[in-house]
Order: C-alpha cells, then structure tokens, then sequence
C-alpha cells in the first residue's frame, strides 16, 4: 500500500481561494449566483491552461515524428455515439437519498447520504452522461446530436484521412486537446470534477502482437511527463485496474492517480483498447478501419493504446503540488513553486519607484523580454510587496530596474524559490533567460 503524504488540511481552500482572488478560475456567471459548478479561467488561469495544453502538445507532438495532431468538432451525430458504446453504456447508476432526496452517483458514496447520513435509496438507475442537444430549427429524431464526452472518437473516425494525408504506418499517434462535456452527476471538489472540461487524449494505434509493450510504454511515459513538470513523485502513483473492473472496451487500464486533499484520485487514465473502436466504427459506418502493410502483405485492424488526460483536472493538480508556504525575511508568504513552463507569468518587471526617470528603461527592458517569454509589469506598491504578488502567482523570477540601473545598464534579478539575486546587465537580459530556462 502506498503511504500517504502529509498535506495541509486547508490545502484545497487556500488554493480555491488563491485561484479566485488572483485570477486563476472565476465561478462562471458569478454576477448571477454563479452556475451549476461551472468555471471560467481568467487573466492567470487562461495563460497557466494554455501552458498545460502547450506542455502537452510539446511532448506528444513536436517532440516526435509518430504522433500527428488534430482538431475534431465537438457536436456529433448519434451514429457516432451508437458505435462507439456511449449511447448504451456512457452511465453511471444514479440513487435517490429516500430521507433529504438529494441524488448521487452510487459507486461513489459508499452506501450513507453525504447529505443526512441515510442509508436508504432508491434503487440505481442508469443515468448517460451525455449532453442531448439539437442541431438546426426543426426538432426531431433526424436532428438530434450530443456534445463529445470524450475527443477520442474523433480520432477512430478520422483515422482513414489520417492514415491516408500523412503516410503514417502503425505504431502511430492521433493527439488532441480541446473540451468534453459530461452531465456528471455530483461534479465536485473544484474544477476536479466538472461538466464542462478539458482533455489532452493521444490514440496510438500499433500492430496488435506489441500492444502489450506499448501499453507499458506509455503508463511510464505519461507518468514521467508529470514528474518532469514538477508533481513530486511521492504525490503519484500507478493503479492497474482489476480485470473484472474494466471498462467495456478495455483489455487493460492504468490510471496515472494523484494525491489529491480528499486522497488517492485519477489524474490520467492509459488504456489498451485493442482493435474494439476500429472495427466497431468499421461496422456501423460501413467503410473499411484496417490498415494494410505493403512489406508484409498484411491487413490487419491495429489496437490502440490511449493516454486520456484531463488539462483542466491536471492545472489543479500542479497547483496543489505547487502551494507552499514559507518564511522571508520573518514574514510568512505563499509561494506557487510553479516549473516556469506552466507559470502564468515568466519574469515580472518591476520598476523600483514610480518616477518617470525609470520608466523609460524599465520599458524597454519589458519590449526585449515580451517577444521571448510572458511577462507582467507591476508599478503599484513596495518593492517587498510586489515581490510576494509574483511569488503568490509563481512568476519564477523578478526584474527590478533601479536607479543604479541608469549608470551601470544592469537590473536585479530576483529567482522566486531561493528569494537570492543577482545583477544581469541588461544587454544579456533574455540570454541569461534563455540559459536560467532552457528547455530540457
Ligand atoms: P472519473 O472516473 O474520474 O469519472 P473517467 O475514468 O471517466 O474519470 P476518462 O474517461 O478516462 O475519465 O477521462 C480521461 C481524463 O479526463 C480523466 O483522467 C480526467 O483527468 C479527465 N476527466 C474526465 N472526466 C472529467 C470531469 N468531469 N471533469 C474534469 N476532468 C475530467
């Protein structure tokens, strides 16, 4: 059995708290009472996101020539959905609590009412989770559609065009990022659980007989991709599902599981799909999912191995792994020890004093830095207290333009986690960044 960390109790508030008084994640239409656990991401969470997205997309991607990127609609014909499994299957057993008549997911309340403590309900029924929409004016059956609950199958139903526009050969990749929308039942715990979401998914599909390997490949690689942007091992685990608890789809699923406040949660899942989705897209579009290799005179129909990640799930993760509290100075502040890859903000520049003299150069200074890295420029306030708004936010470094700066060309820069600063003159400014920051 893994151990579990010690965390601070108020973890998930302080970091809720956090994300709202800062400008990471705003409860969506506030101004009207806010709505049914929904969230908008504002001026820090939207770049903080993208980072996550750009992270992603860096090493599932650009870092390697088998996997191709796409972007596929969000509304969807039912056929779709018929075949992939979602419109029989996509549900989770609902219960009524018979004493305060709130409604919850069964598998997840272990028989009492989160509510009033009652152990009495209504037997479970089968809730889909997706979301029922209508395309064009005219109501009825033929104009029915449904907001993807997963952007996996776009890349099942591309498959062919892929195949055929790029020239790939099995073991290849299919990624996307973009929003999945499920009518989840008790969405909780912050933007862990919501109804609108994001996803980072790759569909890789391999020659059936190094399934297997893969599948192992990718729960190590998926797992080293969150240790490298900076989720402390310890905070990680691995659980392999138990064959009886797979999905129907499934010849194996591991999910990549953080160590949340409420305890051991899924942060990724990596599944082996084997050939289930091809050859049922096969089936009920008509058109041929296989793949022939000319060197071998082989037609076979490639299984799949899926690392299904949440982008939204996995920004609160590197939050919570980030929150940090320490002493500086005597005084106790909150630092987000944030990889400068997934920083809202790279560098703030800070002028010392609001006199004109430093405005000049503090601005040119900010113009040589913007081409390169996300910068903030911050007037108001001491010194020290400008210092402990980036720290909240985790800008990884400070730049403060000074007076000397005018005779010597040199500014401050102050490193956010060990507080220490050096003078850069401003001339090798972006390529002491540059080396400070170098991609890995
Ligand atoms: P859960 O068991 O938590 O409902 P799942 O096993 O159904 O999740 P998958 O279908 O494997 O989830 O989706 C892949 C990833 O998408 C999950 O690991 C998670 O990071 C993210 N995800 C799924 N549902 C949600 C949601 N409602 N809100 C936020 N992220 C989600």
């Amino acid at each position: 059995m893994d151990s579990a960390p010690e965390l601070d109790p108020e973890l998930l508030d302080k970091v809720t708290n956090l994300a709202k008084r800062r400008g990471f994640i705003f409860p969506s239409a506030e101004i009207y009472g806010g709505f049914r656990s929904t969230y908008d991401y504002g001026p820090l969470g939207v770049n903080m996101l993208r980072n996550v997205k750009n992270a992603w997309w860096r090493s599932m991607v650009q870092l390697r020539n088998d996997v191709v990127g796409l972007d596929a609609a969000i509304l969807g014909p039912p056929a779709v959905w018929a075949a992939s499994g979602h419109l029989e299957t996509f549900t989770d057993p609902l219960v009524d609590c018979l004493k305060c008549k709130e409604r919850w997911r069964e598998d997840k309340i272990d028989g009492v009412c989160p509510n009033c403590g009652s152990t009495k309900f209504t037997s479970p029924r089968a809730f889909n989770l997706m979301f029922k929409t209508q395309a064009g004016p005219v109501e009825g059956e033929g104009s029915v559609a449904y907001l993807r609950p997963e952007t996996a199958q776009g890349m099942f139903t591309n498959f062919a065009n892929v195949l055929s526009t790029t020239r790939k050969k099995p073991p290849f990749g299919i990624a996307q990022v973009g929003k999945s929308f499920r009518n989840e039942i008790t969405p909780q715990n912050f933007v862990f659980r919501t109804r609108e979401f994001e996803q980072m998914e790759m569909e890789y599909f391999v020659p059936p007989a190094e399934a297997e390997e893969w599948y192992r490949h990718w729960i190590e690689t998926r797992f080293a991709w969150w240790v490298d942007l900076g989720i402390p091992p310890e905070l990680l685990r691995r659980h392999e599902h138990a064959k009886e608890d797979l999905s129907h789809y499934s010849r194996g699923t591991t999910d990549v599981e953080f160590y949340y406040p409420w305890g051991w949660d899924e942060l990724e899942g990596i599944a082996n799909r084997g050939d289930y989705d091809l050859t049922q897209h096969a089936k009920f579009s008509g058109v041929t999912l296989d793949y022939f290799d000319p060197t071998t005179n082989e037609r076979y129909t490639p299984y799949v191995i899926e690392p299904a990640a949440g982008a939204t799930r996995g920004m609160l993760a590197f939050l919570l792994a980030a929150y940090h509290e320490d002493v500086v100075e005597g005084e106790t502040r909150a630092v987000l020890r944030l990889d400068w890859r997934l920083a809202p903000y790279q560098i703030a520049v800070l002028p010392l004093s609001k006199k004109p003299e430093l405005e000049g150069v503090s601005k040119d200074v900010l113009a040589a830095l913007q081409p390169h890295f996300m910068c903030d420029y911050d007037v108001t306030q001491s010194i020290g207290k400008r210092y402990r708004r980036q720290d909240e936010i985790g800008t990884p470094y400070c730049v403060t333009v000074d007076f000397e700066s005018l005779n010597d060309h040199s500014v401050t820069v102050r490193d956010r986690d060990t507080t220490t600063q050096v003078r850069v003159p401003i001339a090798n400014l972006t390529h002491h960044f540059w080396e400070s920051t170098a991609p890995s």
